[in-house]
């Protein structure tokens, strides 16, 4: 069932109706396929880039769509109704934008932005490691400043040694945001921006997960890999503030991936109700289930009013910042409640692999922890109520 959305232009509509398509057409048919075997869905990428839709909400003097937040998650939802794995990564394609588009210099966007918007080239971001998760100021890959000692020497720049972990897209991205370590303690961190093939630059195999199979989560090691001074976002030691800028955008992403679950779970549940009898009847006709599946829409309905009311002040250029962790906290929450519920309302069948909510449930339980676990948004939260 489709949602009936309030768009702010024709252009949107035009958008959601495009995006409905290739979901239809592209990802719907191929999607249990890839997430059973656990492939890389080669081509929907180029796809939705081809489509416009990997450049959504960034400037269009860069190639971008210039398409308010809004307009972009409500997209991003239709696709990850559809396939959360692409929703999720199409996310982080656009997080991974965010940094060279808010903080570089004019000449860093003119000279790569076009090419990370124009839709044939994917990016991912790479804040974690191993022992730095939600602890982001802990992270300890060190980008070393080298000098330029002229000749054939590279020139000025960093090199860069550590381990990063759990990167969306690793191994596959042409592009990565690596944040490290240029100093000490939190206002030591510089933000980079890396190109897939760097010289010693290399992967671990795909994460063994519990959803989101088609899309690989990989570490990344940096054995003295050397950038360019330009090759730098932002001041040195700005790196943690641009990746918390980032994060706040990128939040919001993952909240309209969780209501496209969610509203996905939804569907399925209403559908089977209709026609599923029990006593004599359908079982929506028997109260008991009919209030579930209303608590699950008023759940969809209220989560997906949570992140638009976030885009909505950031479109209009107001602090968004705790709203976009109430966004993400609330539509996680509610994605992790409907999805299970939809379980429920299948029975035993909901159970099985024959249908497709129990890849919702495992694809809603990440929703809770990438991009600041739901614990983080409650300390990001928390902060702004003290006195
Ligand atoms: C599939 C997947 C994809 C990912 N993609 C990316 C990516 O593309 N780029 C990237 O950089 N990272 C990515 N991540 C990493 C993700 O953001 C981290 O896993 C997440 O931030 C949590 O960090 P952690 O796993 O180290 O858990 P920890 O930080 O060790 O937390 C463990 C538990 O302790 C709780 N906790 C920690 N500190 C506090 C506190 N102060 N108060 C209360 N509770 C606390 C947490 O909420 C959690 O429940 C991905 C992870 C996964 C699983």
């Amino acid at each position: 069932m489709s949602v009936e959305r309030l768009l702010p232009s024709a252009e949107a509509h035009d958008l959601i109706d495009l995006t409905r398509e290739i979901a239809d057409k592209v990802l719907a048919p191929i999607v249990d396929e890839h997430e059973k075997n656990e492939t890389y869905p080669d081509g929907v990428f180029a796809t939705l880039g081809q489509a416009g839709l990997l450049g959504l909400p960034y400037p269009q003097e860069f190639g971008g769509g210039e398409q308010p937040y809004e307009v972009y998650l409500q997209v991003l939802e239709e696709i990850a109704a559809r396939w959360a794995a692409v929703g999720v990564a199409v996310s982080v394609h656009s997080l991974a934008c965010h940094p060279l588009n808010a903080f570089g210099t004019d000449e860093q966007k003119a000279q790569w932005l076009p090419e990370m918007l124009g839709g044939t080239t994917i990016g991912a971001y790479s804040l974690s490691e191993p022992q730095a998760g939600s602890d982001a100021a802990a992270l300890a890959c060190r980008a070393v400043a080298v000098e330029d000692l002229g000749g054939a020497d590279d020139g000025a720049g960093y090199r860069v040694t550590g381990t990063k972990a759990w990167i969306t897209h690793g191994g596959i991205a042409d592009f990565y945001n690596l944040f490290a370590r240029t100093g000490e303690g939190s206002q030591g961190i510089s933000c980079f921006l890396v190109p897939a093939g760097t010289d010693g630059l290399s992967f671990g195999k795909p994460e063994e997960k519990m959803g989101l199979a088609a899309v690989p989560t990989t570490a990344a090691y940096y054995d003295k890999v050397f950038l360019p001074e330009q090759r730098r976002i932002g001041k040195e030691g700005q790196g943690l503030q641009i990746a918390f800028s980032a994060l706040d955008s990128g939040r919001l992403g993952i909240a309209a991936v969780a209501v496209g679950i969610a509203q996905a779970a939804l569907d399925e549940a209403v559908a089977y109700a209709n026609e599923r009898t029990t006593f004599g009847r359908k079982i929506v006709d028997h109260q008991g289930l009919g209030f579930l599946l209303a608590d699950m829409a008023a759940a969809v309905d209220s989560a997906r009013a949570t992140y638009l009311d976030a885009a909505r002040r950031r479109d209009a250029g107001m602090a968004y910042s705790r709203q976009a962790s109430t966004a993400k906290l609330i539509a996680t929450d509610a994605a992790m409640k409907v999805t299970t519920d939809a379980v429920q309302v299948l029975g035993g069948y909901g159970y099985t692999r024959d249908f497709r909510v129990e890849r919702y449930m495992r694809e809603a339980k990440i929703t809770q922890i990438f991009e600041g676990t739901n614990q983080i948004q409650r300390l990001v939260i928390s902060r702004t109520l003290r006195r």
